[in-house]
């Protein structure tokens, strides 16, 4: 099939090349010229692990393409995506949806024949009937079809996710939508993987559910943890015990700095207004939202609290600042909060992060960046661990004590534990731990 995917960010760069892997012929558009000259030249914008490799395998087979031309690019195509940004709002919360506007009125004017046009992007309930009217309004002389198709894939394992979800949702009200839709997602059908046909509503609000059910457990066991802290119980104790249990189940129960990340923030304060606007609120995760944003700074006044209540001149050593691990994005990563507020309290920040420097540093100032972890701890006092890579996983802790000028470090991922760091001297404050 000719596939167009409108949109070259980490969710349409990654769905249009695995597309391409399954056999179809995929040409990517995005109107940003930087991008497209990278991805022309054999560049990829992103990190996201296997991404490279798979992008350069299906340019040689000649079934991936690159292109800021979106005439061309749709006059051929018998499916066409929306994989734009729909960020919050500016003041309010609602998600914007002028990029997925813009591209559906480009669309429109480029068909020359019946096309299906397919939202992948997170849009909120009742966007794609809005799209279908406006493509109508547009081409009057063209049959119009189209669906939605919500992404669940994962920044960091995006690949594997998009290969092998655990179902595959799709909006579709036409037997054409609905025929196009299952011959797109065959190769994965023949892996069983199930494929749920919904109205255009529903699958609109599978998606933000599902987000927002997530976000709901890692705000649930974040406030768990603070308990813990005050009764001496095992938040990573409690969260295996609850998440043993196969109706609640492990994932998402870890404690930490908050969630981050270029969706769920956006994606749970945009169901709130969903919810009120429809004078249905969500109240829960009205709650779930309001604990998150607390959690930031409560992480900033833990750092404050193990450094014995003063930051002034503290020479604060970082080790990872991207949302989590295997991504570079920076959109809405606790450290964005966590980090400035630091600073504010007088301290220096210096910072590692295997990936997420060249954009971090982007949005963060005042950072001295280091070249490798143990840079970052060159005569640190405080030693912060925000986000748990790998490499950070299996620190040389006897150098990292050597080579600190103080002794406390604050583990926000809980990866270390305090008998381990005791051993070379150090101090531990972790997440939701007793304190000795
Ligand atoms: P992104 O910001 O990384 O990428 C969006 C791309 O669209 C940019 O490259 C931009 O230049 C391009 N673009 C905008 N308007 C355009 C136009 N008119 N024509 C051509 N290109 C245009 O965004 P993303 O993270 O890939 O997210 C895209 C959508 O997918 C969002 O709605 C998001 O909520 C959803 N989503 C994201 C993830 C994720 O992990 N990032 C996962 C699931 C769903």
């Amino acid at each position: 099939m000719h596939v167009v995917m409108i949109g070259t960010g980490y969710v349409g760069l990654v769905s249009g090349t695995c597309f391409a892997d399954f056999g179809h012929h995929v040409v990517c558009v995005d109107n940003n010229p930087e991008k497209i000259e990278l991805l022309q030249n054999g560049e990829i914008p992103i990190y996201e692990p296997g991404l490279d490799l798979m992008v350069a395998k299906n340019v040689a087979a000649g079934r991936l393409l690159f292109t800021q031309d979106i005439s061309a690019a749709v006059a051929k195509a018998d499916v066409v995506f929306i994989a734009v940004g729909t960020p919050s709002r500016r003041g309010d919360g609602h998600a914007d949806l002028q990029y997925v506007f813009a591209a559906v009125d480009e669309v429109a004017d480029a068909m020359i024949k019946s096309t299906l046009v397919v939202t992948k992007s997170t849009v909120p309930v009742g966007t794609n009937r809005k799209i279908e009217v406006r493509l109508k309004e547009r081409r009057p002389d063209l049959d119009i079809f189209v669906a939605s198709n919500p992404e669940f894939l994962r920044e960091g394992s995006a690949i594997e996710d998009f290969k092998r979800p655990d179902r595959i949702v799709v909006g579709a009200e036409t037997t054409h939508a609905q025929k196009v839709m299952e011959r797109l997602y065959r190769p994965l059908r023949l892996n069983k993987i199930p494929l749920m046909t919904t109205g255009l509503e529903t699958a609109e609000l599978i998606k933000y559910a599902s987000n927002a059910f997530l976000a709901t457990k890692i705000s649930f066991i974040n406030e768990m943890a603070n308990l813990c802290e005050q009764v001496g119980a095992n938040v990573q104790d409690v969260a295996r015990g609850m998440g043993s249990d196969n109706r609640i189940g492990p994932k998402f129960l870890h404690a930490g700095p908050g969630y981050g990340g270029s969706c769920f923030p956006k994606d749970t304060l945009a169901l709130v207004k969903t919810g009120r606007d429809h004078n249905a609120p969500i109240t829960i995760v009205e709650q779930v939202v309001a604990v998150n944003e607390q959690r930031k700074m409560d992480m900033a006044n833990k750092i404050l609290h193990a450094a014995g209540g003063s930051l002034a001149d503290k020479h604060v050593a970082i080790l990872g600042v991207t949302f989590k691990p295997n991504t570079d994005d920076m959109r809405d990563a606790p450290s964005l909060v966590i980090i400035p507020q630091l600073q504010k309290w007088g301290a220096h920040v210096v910072a590692h992060d295997p990936e997420g420097m060249k954009e971090a540093a982007k949005v963060l100032s005042d950072v001295t960046w280091a070249e490798g972890p143990m840079e970052a701890v060159q005569n640190a006092d405080i030693l912060v661990l925000l986000t748990e890579w790998d490499m950070y996983r299996a620190l040389h802790l006897d150098e990292v004590a050597q080579s600190m000028r103080g002794h406390i470090f604050v583990d926000l991922r809980n990866v270390y534990s305090r008998e381990e760091v005791a051993e070379y001297g150090l101090s531990f404050t972790g997440v939701g731990i007793p304190h000795s």
